[in-house]
């Protein structure tokens, strides 16, 4: 079996408080000796100095460090020009997406899918990345039915994506379910589950809504029930998002992938007590 991969995800901060907020969550969640740190990165490189910055400065710390890099609403050349600035930089691992444009936005730019952006890396860069790409056990919501999603999921993974990191779930039936319908279609590349701890009910109804993420009704309905008391929302999501984590694990997920919203409290306590 190969290793499992724990890993973290952030996003750049836009002002300096954040920049500290972020170092500071970082200086606790080194401790845990993450695999890797993601950097996301906004639409038509609305954060790519922010991006590089961040994931310069958490290399700077010891850490391996991982940029996003999404493609809509962007040209092939400022795509390249990204690309090289990463290659410059000696970074060899790159999570790639499509992105979502900013509601209004008209100039879709020169890729209209995450496959046509591996694609190009691969034209672009060989062998030089370790691609990663999104997956979504739950259907992607733009998406016209799952059987299309999965073909194409399947297109990044024959354009040459290596691995892939899901969208954030609460029913691993779904992700099982997902690993399963991939491996009947040969597509056998390792599939780290995304993990998103519960801090806040309204947050995660937001959050869910925009991204086609269930949250099943009985977490729903327990969350509502605990009103404007955050500590019961925490150690309710704590044992949720925990339970869940170990059945995936315990099930033969390649790792887990920890959607941090650049805190580290939540992230810490499901790792130390899953032992990982
Ligand atoms: C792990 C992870 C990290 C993320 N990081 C970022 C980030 O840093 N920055 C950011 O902006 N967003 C990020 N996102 C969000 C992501 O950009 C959105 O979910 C976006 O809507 C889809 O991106 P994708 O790469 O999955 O797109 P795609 O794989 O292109 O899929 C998008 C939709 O188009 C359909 N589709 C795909 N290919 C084709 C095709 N060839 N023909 C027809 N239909 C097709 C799919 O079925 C799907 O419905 C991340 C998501 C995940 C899960």
């Amino acid at each position: 079996m190969t290793r499992r991969t724990y890993s973290l995800e952030f996003f750049p901060p836009r002002t300096a408080e954040g920049v500290e907020k972020l170092r500071a969550a970082r200086r606790q969640l080194a401790q845990l000796k993450p695999a890797f740190c993601s950097v996301t990165f906004g639409a038509g490189g609305s954060t790519r100095e922010g991006t590089l910055e961040t994931v310069l400065e958490i290399r700077g710390e010891g850490v391996p460090a991982t940029p996003h890099l999404s493609c809509v609403g962007s040209t092939r050349e400022s795509i390249a020009a990204v690309l090289a600035q990463y290659r410059a930089h000696g970074i060899r691992h790159l999570i790639a997406l499509r992105g979502d444009m900013p509601s209004g936005t008209v100039d879709a730019g020169e890729f209209r899918y995450a496959n046509e952006l591996v694609a190009f890396v691969r034209q672009e860069t060989g062998d030089w990345f370790h691609i990663d790409v999104a997956a979504y056990p739950e259907m992607h919501p733009q998406a016209h039915s799952p059987y299309e999603d999965l073909a194409n999921f399947r297109r990044k993974v024959e354009a040459g994506a290596n691995s892939a990191i899901t969208q954030y779930f609460f029913n691993p039936d779904a992700y099982f379910r997902f690993v399963d319908d991939c491996d009947g279609l040969g597509v056998r590349i390792p599939i780290v589950p995304g993990i998103m701890p519960i801090a806040s009910a309204s947050k995660l109804a937001r959050f869910s809504d925009a991204c086609g993420a269930e949250i099943p009704r009985w977490i729903r309905r327990r969350l509502e029930g605990y009103g404007d008391d955050t500590a019961s929302i925490r150690a309710f999501g704590l044992d949720v998002v925990t339970d869940l984590c170990a059945k995936l694990v315990a099930s033969g997920a390649p790792g887990l992938h920890f959607y941090t919203l650049n805190q580290a409290s939540l992230t810490t306590t499901i790792w130390q007590r899953l032992g990982l």
